[in-house]
C-alpha cells in the first residue's frame, strides 16, 4: 500500500500527534500551546453555515442537457441552437419547509432547480415540482413561508397558522388542492415532473417575443407515496429521496427528463383568457400544447455534498441571450430574493465557487475583493470601468427584449380575467379519479380538523366549495366528522 500522506495543521505543519492533546505531564491540564487541538476545535464549531431560510433539505447531481427538436424559431438560447446540442448541468431537488436534518418523505412542494453551463453564461431555472404556486405577489412570501414554518411560540408547524394563512388567501386554493393531492408527497425525486412554474420570456433571432412556460417530464414515471407509507417511510429512513438519487446514479440507472414547453406569441398575452403571469393558474393544454425541447440526464453524483450541494446557489436572475423574465410579479420578487439570499448565505463571492462559476464561460468584470476571494482577484488588471487599458468592455446587445409599462404605478391586485381562483383547481380535483379525490379529502381533513378556531374552518372549506360544491361538501363532512371526535387543543 502506498505511503499516506502526512497530517499537517492549516499552516502546512505536521502533526506528531492527532489522538491525544499537549498536558502538563500525563495527568495535567491541556497546554494553550496545543495548536493543532485548538485549531481542529475552532474550524469544527464553524463547520455550519447558514441555513437556506427555504428549501433547506436537498440533493445534487450533475448531468447534461441534450436538445432533441428545433426551438430556434422562438428562441435564439445558443445552448438550445442545434439538435444534438449538449450542456453540462447541475440540478438540486429539494423539500421546502423542513430544516436541513428534516425527512426527504413528507407533504411538501419540491425545488427542482437547474443550473445550465452555457457558453453564454450560466442559466439558472429555479422551479419547483408544481406547475403553480401558493401566492402570486413577493410582499405575501414571507408571510406565506412564516405560517408554514414552525409557530413563535409552540416551536411547530400549527394547523391554525397553515389553515388561517390559507383562508384568507384563495389564491392558494388550487396549490393547495395539488399539495394535500397524491403528487404532495413524491416517491422520489427522480419520479417527479419539474417545472418553471413561472411564465418566462423568449426571443428568437428576428427579435420576435414569445412567453413560455417549462415543464421537465419525468422518464421514471410519476410514483407518489401515500400519507401512511411516508409517514413509516420518514420514521424509518429519513434520508429516502437523498439515498435514492444518489444510489440509482451510483448503478448507472440515470434518471432523464424530456423537458418540453408551451409557447405564446407575445402578442397574445395581453388578450388570453387568463393572465398568463398569474403563477397560481396554469395554462391548459388544450389552449397551448406541450412542445418538446430536449433531454435532461443526471448521471454524476457530486464528490463532495458540502462543497457541490450545500454550497449551490440558483439564481432566477441569471438569464443568457434569448431568455429573460415575464412581468410575473413573483418572479421578479424571486429575481432579487435568491441572489440576496445568496450573498447573505455565502458572501459576495459565492459565484466564484467550482460548483455556482461558470464552466463554459469566462466571467470578465470589475467586481472586487470581499470576503473569501479565492482566486487571484483578477489580478493586476484596472478596477474601473471605462479604461484606456483594454479591459472588458460592454457589448451593446440586450440579453432579453424590453417588458413594456402596464400604468401608473401603485400597489394593484392582478387585473380580472376569466378564470377567478377556484376555477383550476376545480379542475385539478376531476383530473383525479375516485380514490385520488378520496385521498385528497382525508388528507386535507386530517389537517384542517386540527385547527381550533371554527371560522378558519369555514373559511377554507368556502374555498373548496367554490372551486367544485361536491369536493368542498367531501372536505366539510370529513373535518365535522373528525372533529366531533376529537375537540381540537385549546390555544
Ligand atoms: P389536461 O387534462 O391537459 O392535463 C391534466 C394534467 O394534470 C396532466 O398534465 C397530468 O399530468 C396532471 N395530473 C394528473 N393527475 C394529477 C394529480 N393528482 N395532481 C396534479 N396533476 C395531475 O388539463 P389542463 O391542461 O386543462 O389542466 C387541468 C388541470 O390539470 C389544471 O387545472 C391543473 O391543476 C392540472 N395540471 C395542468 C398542467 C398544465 O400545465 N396545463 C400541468 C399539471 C397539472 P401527467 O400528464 O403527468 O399525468
Amino acid at each position: 500500500m502506498d505511503q499516506p500522506p502526512r497530517l499537517t495543521t492549516e499552516s502546512g505543519a505536521h502533526v506528531a500527534d492527532n489522538q491525544h492533546s499537549q498536558t502538563a505531564g500525563p495527568g495535567g491540564p491541556v497546554l494553550l500551546q496545543d495548536q493543532h487541538m485548538l485549531e481542529k476545535l475552532a474550524r469544527f464549531n464553524r463547520e455550519r453555515i447558514p441555513e437556506r431560510v427555504v428549501h433547506a433539505r436537498g440533493s445534487g447531481a450533475y448531468g447534461h442537457f441534450e436538445v432533441t427538436r428545433d426551438v430556434t424559431p422562438y428562441t435564439r438560447a445558443r445552448f438550445l441552437a442545434e439538435i444534438g446540442k449538449q450542456t453540462e448541468v447541475f440540478v438540486r431537488f429539494s423539500t421546502v419547509a423542513g430544516g436541513r436534518g428534516s425527512a426527504d418523505a413528507v407533504r411538501d412542494p419540491r425545488g427542482f432547480a437547474v443550473k445550465f453551463y452555457t457558453e453564454d453564461g450560466n442559466y439558472d431555472l429555479t422551479g419547483n415540482d408544481t406547475p403553480i404556486f401558493f401566492i402570486r405577489d413577493p410582499l405575501k412570501f414571507p408571510d406565506f413561508i412564516h405560517s408554514q414554518k414552525p409557530d413563535p411560540h409552540t416551536n411547530r408547524q400549527e394547523p391554525d397558522n397553515v389553515w388561517d394563512f390559507f383562508s384568507l388567501s384563495p389564491e392558494a386554493t388550487h396549490m393547495f388542492t395539488w399539495l394535500f393531492g397524491d403528487r404532495g408527497i413524491p416517491a422520489s425525486y427522480r419520479q417527479m415532473n419539474g417545472y418553471g412554474s413561472h411564465t418566462f420570456q423568449w426571443v428568437n433571432a428576428a427579435g420576435e417575443q414569445f412567453f413560455v412556460k417549462y415543464h421537465f417530464k419525468t422518464d421514471q414515471g410519476i410514483e407518489c407515496l401515500t400519507a401512511e407509507e411516508a409517514a413509516k417511510l420518514a420514521g424509518e429512513t429519513p434520508d429516502s429521496h437523498q439515498m435514492d438519487l444518489h444510489e440509482a446514479i451510483h448503478r448507472r440507472e440515470f434518471p432523464t427528463w424530456t423537458l418540453k414547453v408551451q409557447i405564446m406569441p407575445a402578442a397574445e398575452a395581453k388578450t388570453y383568457r387568463l393572465n398568463p403571469f398569474d403563477v397560481t393558474k396554469v395554462w391548459p393544454h388544450g389552449d397551448y400544447p406541450l412542445r418538446e425541447v430536449g433531454r435532461l440526464t443526471l448521471d454524476r453524483n457530486p464528490a463532495n455534498y458540502f462543497a457541490d450541494v450545500e454550497q449551490a446557489a440558483f439564481d432566477p436572475a441569471h438569464f443568457v441571450p434569448g431568455i429573460g423574465p415575464s412581468p410575473d410579479k413573483m418572479l421578479q420578487g424571486r429575481l432579487f430574493a435568491y441572489g440576496d439570499a445568496h450573498r447573505y448565505r455565502l458572501g459576495i463571492n459565492h459565484t466564484r465557487l467550482p460548483v455556482n462559476r461558470p464552466h463554459a464561460a469566462e466571467v470578465a468584470n470589475y467586481g472586487r475583493d470581499g470576503f473569501m476571494r479565492g482566486d487571484d482577484n483578477a489580478g493586476l488588471a484596472k478596477n474601473y470601468e471605462p479604461n484606456s487599458f483594454n479591459g472588458p468592455a460592454e457589448t451593446g446587445e440586450p440579453l432579453y427584449a424590453p417588458l413594456a409599462p402596464d400604468g401608473p404605478s401603485g400597489s394593484y391586485e392582478w387585473e380580472d380575467r376569466e378564470g377567478d381562483d377556484f376555477a383550476q383547481a376545480g379542475a385539478l380535483y376531476r383530473v383525479m379519479d375516485e380514490a385520488a379525490r378520496a385521498r385528497l379529502v382525508a388528507n386535507i381533513a386530517g389537517s384542517l380538523s386540527q385547527v381550533s378556531k371554527d371560522e378558519i374552518v369555514t373559511r377554507s372549506v368556502a374555498h373548496f366549495r367554490a372551486a367544485d360544491p361536491e369536493y368542498g361538501e367531501r372536505v366539510a363532512d370529513a373535518v365535522a366528522k373528525l372533529r366531533s371526535r376529537t375537540a381540537p387543543p385549546a390555544r
